[in-house]
């Protein structure tokens, strides 16, 4: 679904990818790791379209996105949660879970099939249902974060990547979030996700990717991950 080979980008002639290679299949949950300034943020917003790569190769079912716009790259059905949520805060949940649906372009489907989704997201997220009608700015940490997920679901994606969807989250909202992560997973939505904490990481993605400087030190099962004794002492011992 998602390839990456050899990617670096850079700011300003300082070069936080390097050499960079990943792969997402159909239907994966696929988890980065990595201390800060490893490259997480870059590598979303590199396959995201928003940074573009001096080097390498990304491609979506098979086609090239190196040099797509942002919003094409959403409407091809791989949506993006930044860092940070990003959500409009003047705004009404139900306005802004609306405006989600535009990222979909022409794969936009009838309101029939977008009330469905709505549906979905509130399934997910009961407490959006409930304060559907107050200003996003005023919902807590965790239930803007919900909101953000919710929005990019309104996009029909195919493959989810969300940047530290658990950032600032109370532990039992984060559980809340990554529980709903496993769900859509388990409904056939691919997910790639940067997550800070490698205990969590681990336990909610089949898969691993170790980013340290700008390049994968190491990628495997999530077990596998888990036993490697150069994570368990970088990453899980003081957990
Ligand atoms: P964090 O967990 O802190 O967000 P990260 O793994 O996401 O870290 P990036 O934010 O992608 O890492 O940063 C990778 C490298 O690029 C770092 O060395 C960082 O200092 C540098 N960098 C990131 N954003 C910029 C920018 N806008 N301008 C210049 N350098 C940047």
């Amino acid at each position: 679904m998602l390839e990456i080979k050899a990617l670096t980008a850079s700011y300003d002639g300082i070069h936080a990818l390097r050499g960079l290679d990943l792969r997402v299949g159909d239907g994966d949950l696929v988890a980065l790791i990595g201390p800060n300034g490893a490259g997480k943020t870059t590598l979303m917003n590199t396959i995201s379209g928003l940074i573009r790569p001096d080097q390498g190769e990304i491609s979506f079912d098979g086609a090239d996105i190196r040099r797509v716009s942002p919003h094409r790259i959403a409407r091809a059905g791989l949506i993006h949660v930044p860092e940070g949520r990003q959500i409009l805060s003047e705004m009404s949940v139900a306005e802004n879970l609306d405006l989600g649906i535009l990222a979909a372009g022409d794969r936009r489907a009838g309101p029939a099939a977008a009330a469905r989704q709505r549906d979905l997201v509130f399934d997910l997220f009961p407490i959006l249902a409930e304060r559907r009608w107050q200003i996003a700015g005023s919902l807590s940490g965790g239930q803007q974060q919900m909101l953000a997920i919710g929005r990019a679901l309104m996009g029909f994606p195919r493959l989810l990547m969300l940047d530290e969807p658990s950032l600032g989250l109370a532990p039992m909202l984060v559980s809340q979030v990554f529980e709903a992560l496993g769900r859509l997973n388990a409904s056939g939505l691919g997910i790639l996700v940067v997550e800070q904490n490698a205990r969590r990481a681990l336990d909610l993605g089949r898969y691993a990717y170790v980013l340290e400087r700008g390049r994968v030190v190491l990628h495997g099962t999530s077990e596998d991950i888990a036993r490697n004794p150069t994570v368990v002492e970088s990453y899980l011992g003081t957990l």
